[in-house]
């Protein structure tokens, strides 16, 4: 028999490396999406398969993590051996506009997943997975941080992630769960949604490097982050749920970078240079130069020639509607126990990282530019 694995949270980015990874594995996968008035689900369209084939090997099922009975429900049929619980509002920013909603989604729901696995009496069955965050440590108290570092969350999203965490460890504590926190540094890919600050640059520089953007505004360009790749962190979540005694992991890099330095580092993949001035919300990055060889090849011999145009103009603004009312500066994690018991190592650089995403940017900005040139207008309903 196949093992059986529920995701929540499949639509999302590491919903959707998982689903592949486990489906390889030969797991039969059920994801719970949320009803959505739009197709929500480009992210695992390659996996879907027709309802009318027998023997599926992914199956979705309509839910939301804000709805006991829904959820109760749906373990009680999937009968899941594992359980990952992806699904949360991801975004720290929008947690500050949505705080309760996020307290419930992200906090509660992993309460009522932890509950619907008792109550079933599938305790002895179902592992399960939390999605925990490196934002936990928030206000730094030590660095690197690992799975001893205190916790000093910033963010509305962080303390509902704080009470998903220590539930987790609760429920873990009082019922002999199988029950294990991913304290997940920040990963990206291609897939991240466009509005995270990794998929905000590779989308813009892209966009500026075919001449269809002159400019992108962004917040706390000192702000450090701990970048890996999406890919790597679904295997630490796997292998997390294979150990034979639940526990809780940092996953991280243990590299930290500036926003600035993504910034300049993606700028470089498609071969062009640019220098920061000013300070605070003055800072701007002007382009430099532009290596021709290197352009053409990652961008395209035809889009040489305007994007050389452009050098000494301000490509990067600051923005202060995009800082955070409370900052998290530095993160930086120590995977020393998660290499130690999981035996776990990132394959991606934060250089091969970028260039993953800037190569898939481009690629999709190219095809929006294609159908520009070919007349394409964003249809418009009411005409
Ligand atoms: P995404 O934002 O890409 O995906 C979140 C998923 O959750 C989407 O499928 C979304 O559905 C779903 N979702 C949101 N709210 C609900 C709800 N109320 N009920 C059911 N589903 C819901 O996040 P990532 O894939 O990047 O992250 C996965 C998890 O890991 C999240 O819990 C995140 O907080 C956590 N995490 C992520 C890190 C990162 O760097 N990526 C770092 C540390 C932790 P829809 O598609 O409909 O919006």
């Amino acid at each position: 028999m196949n093992k059986v694995a529920l995701i929540t949270g499949i639509t999302g980015q590491d919903g959707a490396y998982l689903a592949e990874y486990l489906i390889k594995k030969g797991y039969t996968v059920h994801g719970i999406k949320r009803r959505s008035s739009m197709f929500n689900t480009d992210r695992i369209d390659h996996l879907y398969q027709d309802p009318h084939i027998e023997n599926r090997n992914l199956i979705l099922h309509y839910g939301d993590l804000t709805d006991s009975l829904n959820l109760t429900r749906i373990i009680g049929e999937v009968q899941p051996d594992e359980i990952y619980n992806l699904a949360a509002m991801s975004h720290v920013k929008v947690s500050f506009d949505t705080p309760e909603y996020t307290a419930n989604a992200d906090g509660l729901g992993v309460l009522r997943i932890l509950e619907a696995v008792r109550l079933l009496n599938l305790i002895p069955k179902t592992r399960i997975y939390q999605a925990s965050t490196s934002e936990l440590y928030g206000l730094v108290q030590e660095v690197p941080q690992k799975e001893t570092t205190p916790f000093y969350p910033r963010s509305p999203y962080a303390v509902a992630k704080l009470y998903g965490y220590w539930i987790t460890v609760n429920y873990r504590e009082a019922y002999k769960m199988h029950a294990s926190n991913g304290i997940l540094f920040n990963h990206e890919s291609p897939l991240r949604g466009e509005t995270f600050v990794t998929r905000k640059v590779t989308r813009a520089i892209s966009r500026i490097a075919l001449n269809m953007q002159e400019k992108v505004y962004m917040g706390n360009l000192s702000s450090k982050r701990d970048w890996g790749h999406a890919k790597d962190y679904v295997r630490a979540m796997y292998a997390i749920l294979q150990q034979d005694e639940p526990s809780d992991y940092v996953i991280a890099t243990g590299i930290t970078t500036t926003i600035r330095d993504f910034i300049k580092m993606t700028f470089e993949e498609v071969g062009m240079e640019v220098s920061f001035h000013g300070e605070g919300v003055n800072e701007v990055a002007v382009l430099r130069s532009i290596n021709e060889k290197i352009f053409k090849e990652k961008v395209g011999e035809v889009y040489f020639e305007n994007a050389n145009k452009r050098i000494g103009e301000e490509v990067v603004g600051v923005d202060p509607q995009y800082f955070r009312p409370t900052e998290v500066e530095l993160l930086i994690g120590d995977a020393t126990k998660a290499r130690e018991r999981l035996g776990w190592e990132p394959q991606y650089s934060l250089k091969t990282l970028i260039e993953d995403m800037v190569l898939s940017d481009v690629k999709l900005m190219k095809k929006e530019s294609y159908l520009r040139e070919g007349g394409y207008k964003i249809l418009n309903y009411f005409e």
